[in-house]
């Protein structure tokens, strides 16, 4: 009967407020989704889970040593994913962040090269943007990705412990710099000797999962690697 009342009770709600899709605002059956299935399909992907050597892996070459790295779309402005990615860190949409993380399991599940790894770990906030935010988007993702991948999800290996102006200095030296420092390895018998995957919403300069990798690096896992939603090198 409770049950009953509960469906009833959706259902109405759902007459009342449909939920739509944020690309083309076709009405959606279930709340967990955030996009229709033909504005995800339309989603640029790149295909780097399945090619060694892709534009991500060569962006960390010489910086930081990863076993290989990903990233489920193209980004680009004013895009779909762009609103998405807004959505998330923004509008308090934590939906969304969930929903890219399955879109980016669903691609790691599938291919061969990522099957190894033994965790995944988000790319930790700083504790007062966090306070802020009230979220980790980089947390919801990698509870998104953990949904349909089962691989063990690791959230005190590194800290954040300062801040970045990544993204205003251009100058690459001066931008890795600046990020020294800013991670620290937390409790490194959570990854030691493990497969790790870091994971961020985007891959922008690189510089801020190089800073993380090279704090995750200190408590010497078998392996790091990066997966993130958007690539925007
Ligand atoms: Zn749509």
């Amino acid at each position: 009967m409770h049950q009953l009342v509960e469906d009833s009770f959706h259902g109405i709600a759902h007459l009342l407020f449909p939920h739509c899709c944020m690309g083309c605002n076709t009405v959606l059956e279930h709340r967990k989704e955030i996009l229709c299935y033909a504005c995800s399909s339309l989603l640029p992907r790149t295909n780097f889970e399945n090619q060694e050597g892709n534009p991500l892996e060569k962006c960390f070459y010489g910086r930081v040593p990863i076993a290989s790295a990903t990233a489920a779309f193209y980004f680009s402005r004013k895009s779909i994913l762009h609103q998405l990615l807004v959505c998330l860190k923004y509008k308090q949409h934590k939906e969304v962040g969930w929903f890219m993380g399955r879109l980016l399991g669903y691609q790691l599940a599938k291919a061969a090269r990522f099957q190894e790894i033994d965790l995944i770990f988000p790319l930790p906030l700083h504790p007062n943007k966090l306070k802020i935010r009230g979220y980790n988007q980089a947390a919801l993702i990698a509870e998104g990705i953990q949904s349909v991948w089962s691989k063990k999800l690791v959230l005190d290996a590194a800290i954040r412990t300062g801040f970045s102006q990544s993204q205003t200095v251009s100058n690459r030296v001066h931008r890795w710099q600046k990020m020294q420092g800013v991670f620290q390895l937390e409790n490194q018998s959570s990854i030691q000797g493990k497969r790790v995957l870091l994971i961020d919403d985007v891959a922008t300069t690189g510089a801020t999962l190089e800073a993380c990798g090279s704090a995750l690096l200190q408590g010497k896992p078998a392996s790091l690697s990066i997966a993130t939603v958007a690539y925007t090198l």
